[in-house]
């Protein structure tokens, strides 16, 4: 199957960065957002992620210029009618999620395939919502997307082999390294990393010690390039509260229940960087 226009759904934090990535390596994108306002963010912070990488000398300016012509943004999904596959990036609610993918399963042609960069939500339950069940699957880009090397390829029990070989295949095309992962609660980088994570915020919880010397220790005494505090701040605290109640809810077990202190962080919404505030506070 030939991939050669996207849309990307969600112009966030996630959704911009796959939007940059699919135009990087010569495809037509669209993203779309419903808020006016994240729509322009998410472009004006493409266009200086590119800027910047010009004033280094990685890109030339005519690649800038033919990068961003490739890229158009738009409120109405309507748009996603010519698309060959659409990526969601939408917040983490499964309702919100199978609003979108029902919408897309009347809107996009027959063939599309439909991803969703979900960071925990069951592929599985996304598909069944659809018509066309064997043509979703999960692709599960990391932050900063433009940066980071992996892709979490999540086969939903009813994707075909087609629409995974054809994930895979643009996944390289994207310069990223695919890898292949069942549909089960976290799927492999979440189940790993976001116990950590839960578990660093109980340490701050029960005053084991301070944020900075949490994050110390695993920095210079585990080799992690950032502590887990600040890469929670990162990924958002919000995200890290939806994570941990998915793994909490699928797999039944009491080690996965989110602290109490992610909880009243997320209330009074110190969601971590991206609201200037979480376990630091940014400007
Ligand atoms: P974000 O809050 O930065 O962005 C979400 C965007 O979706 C917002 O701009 C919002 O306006 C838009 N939106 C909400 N509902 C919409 C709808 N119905 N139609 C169109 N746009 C809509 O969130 P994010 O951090 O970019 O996360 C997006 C997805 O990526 C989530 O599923 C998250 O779990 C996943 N993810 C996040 C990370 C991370 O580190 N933040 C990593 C991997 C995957």
């Amino acid at each position: 199957m030939t991939i050669n226009r996207v849309m990307v759904i969600g112009a966030g934090q996630m959704g911009a960065g796959i939007a940059q990535v699919f135009a990087q390596a010569g495809l037509e994108v669209k993203l779309n957002d419903m808020s006016k306002d994240s729509l322009e963010q998410g472009v004006s912070g493409i266009e200086q992620r590119l800027s910047r990488a010009v004033g280094k000398g990685k890109l030339r300016e005519e690649a800038r210029t033919d990068i961003l012509n490739r890229l158009s943004s738009t409120t109405d999904l309507k748009e996603a009618s010519d698309c060959d596959l659409v990526v969601e990036a939408v917040i983490e609610n499964m309702d919100v999620k199978v609003n979108v993918f029902q919408q897309l399963d009347e809107i996009t042609p027959p063939h599309a395939i439909l991803a969703t960069n979900t960071s925990s939500l069951p592929i599985t339950e996304i598909a069944a919502a659809t018509k066309r069940p064997s043509q979703v699957i999960g692709m599960h880009f990391m932050n900063p997307v433009p940066v980071m090397k992996l892709v979490e390829i999540i086969r939903a029990i009813q994707t075909s082999d087609q629409t995974y070989e054809a994930i895979e295949d643009m996944t390289v095309k994207l310069n990223k390294t695919p890898v292949e992962v069942e549909d089960f609660p976290g799927f492999v980088s979440n189940r790993i990393l976001m116990p950590m994570i839960n578990e660093a915020i109980y340490t701050v919880h029960e005053g084991v010690a301070s944020v900075e010397d949490i994050d110390a220790v695993m920095k210079l005494g585990m080799n992690h390039p950032m502590g887990p505090l600040t890469l929670a701040d990162f990924i958002g605290l919000d995200t890290c509260l939806s994570i941990m109640e998915v793994l909490h809810e699928g797999f039944g077990d009491s080690k996965y229940r989110p602290c109490p202190l992610l909880r009243k962080y997320v209330k009074a919404g110190w969601l971590g960087k991206k609201s200037g505030r979480g376990f630091y506070i940014y400007d």
